[in-house]
């Protein structure tokens, strides 16, 4: 006699599709975040490759969090985020760049910078259309374009300052051209978008319907006294893009998930219309915490000085190493050159670094579609000056062969 739990799996069998799949996303594997950051727990290694802290989150911020979470705000949030904080970062903005964002019609609360970037293009993408992104590019932009029938076309950021061929861009635009995405400051390469940059994109898309996706999610995160360029602060930029946040980078909390959308009213409508099905709403108690938190601009205003001293603890531990070190303005992102060390490509190279040596890092060829090899690894160094040190002290023992 039959088992039922094996009768029941058969028929299961017998009824599953078997039909063909034409994926919608041929070309692409796992993201090279995943890939690493499991390479480098399966060696036990220093995971300096997927961008996040290695140290806490502050301990008044989680309390916050506890604090609403017992106060019973732990249902549905608004589809467009709680009033507190869509208020919190008009007021933000408008303190830090002269900004104005009506809190209720032009600022939206998502789950994470991701989400919101996925939405932002799925409403505004069709088939056919085509997206301007520039090459060495942050994962998810590409997929998010092709997932919804568009073209992507792929500008090249020059090395290796990685600056915006202004030459180049305007040969791109067709009557097809829907978005440009920039990111400032950039990753993985740190560079960011000067004044002339910004005054530049207006001039080109001035008299187009052409939108801005601006990634803004390492604003804060900026050295060397260089002022963020946010894309709010050119009225007639700002008239044709969304300026996208992460929580996430502000406040050492990647896993929280909890990012911002900005944009007029006309875009922010339609936005509104695909975030709604996407997630409909972000996390409850973590948006009243942040705009709790918010309020004290010492929160996040010494973010760029933060950071900038890991940079420089860093870069100078690595000074007298084999590797080259490029300039990097912003971001936790560290750039470096190991030409001098090996001529393997960049994926091999890092496979045998966490292999090797237990220091994970990403390939830069990784955010080129075309795999460009500049023989330049990416190295996180948001990290406690203990996890830095000790990773530094492995990558100046290397040698050149
Ligand atoms: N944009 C850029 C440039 C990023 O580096 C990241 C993640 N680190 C994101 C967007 C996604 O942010 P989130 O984790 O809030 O989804
Ligand atoms: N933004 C992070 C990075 O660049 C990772 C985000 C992710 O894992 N998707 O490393």
């Amino acid at each position: 006699m039959v088992k039922k739990s094996t009768f029941v799996s058969k028929l299961w069998h017998m009824e599953s599709f078997n039909g063909t799949i034409t994926s919608k996303l041929p070309q692409t594997g796992t993201s090279v975040f995943a890939v690493m950051s499991q390479l480098a727990r399966e060696h036990n290694a220093i995971n300096l490759s997927q961008g996040f802290p290695d140290f806490p989150v502050s301990e008044e911020l989680i309390d916050l969090v506890h604090y609403y979470m017992r106060k019973g705000y732990n249902q549905y949030a608004p589809m467009q985020g709680v009033p507190e904080l869509r208020t919190a970062l008009s007021q933000m903005f408008q303190k830090n760049y002269g900004a104005r964002y009506d809190a209720d019609k032009e600022i939206n609360i998502t789950a994470g910078a991701t989400q919101a970037l996925f939405t932002a293009i799925s409403a505004f993408i069709r088939e056919g259309d085509e997206a301007i992104i520039f090459e060495p590019a942050y994962d998810s932009y590409a997929p998010a374009v092709l997932t919804n029938g568009g073209m992507v076309k792929y500008a090249s950021l020059q090395f290796p300052d990685f600056s915006i061929n202004w030459d180049e861009l305007p040969r791109m635009i067709t009557s097809r051209t829907r978005l440009i995405i920039i990111n400032s400051p950039h990753n993985p390469t740190g560079s960011i978008l000067s004044d002339e940059d910004m005054l530049r994109l207006e001039r080109i898309t001035r008299n187009t319907d052409i939108l801005i996706i601006s990634d803004e999610v390492y604003e804060h995160l900026i050295f060397d006294n260089i002022k963020h360029q946010s894309v709010c602060l050119y009225p007639e930029l700002a008239s044709r893009s969304l300026l996208i946040g992460s929580f996430g980078k502000t406040f050492h909390a990647t896993g929280w998930k909890t990012g911002f959308v900005l944009a007029p009213e006309n875009l922010m409508n339609e936005f509104r219309k695909v975030h709604q099905f996407v997630v409909f709403a972000g996390n409850t108690p973590i948006q009243y915490a942040v705009a709790n938190y918010l309020q004290n601009a010492d929160h996040y205003k010494n973010l760029g000085s933060f950071f900038q001293q890991k940079r420089d603890l860093f870069a100078q531990a690595l000074k007298n190493s084999a590797f080259k070190i490029l300039p990097c303005h912003g971001t936790y992102f560290q750039l470096l050159d190991y030409s001098n060390l090996s001529q393997l490509p960049e994926m091999e190279f890092a496979r045998w670094l966490v292999q090797e040596h237990k220091i994970a890092a990403i390939p830069v060829s990784s955010f080129y579609q075309r795999k460009e090899n500049h023989q330049v690894l990416r190295f996180c160094f948001a990290k406690t000056e203990e996890t830095l040190l000790e990773a530094t002290a492995v990558l100046s023992q290397l040698k050149t062969e």
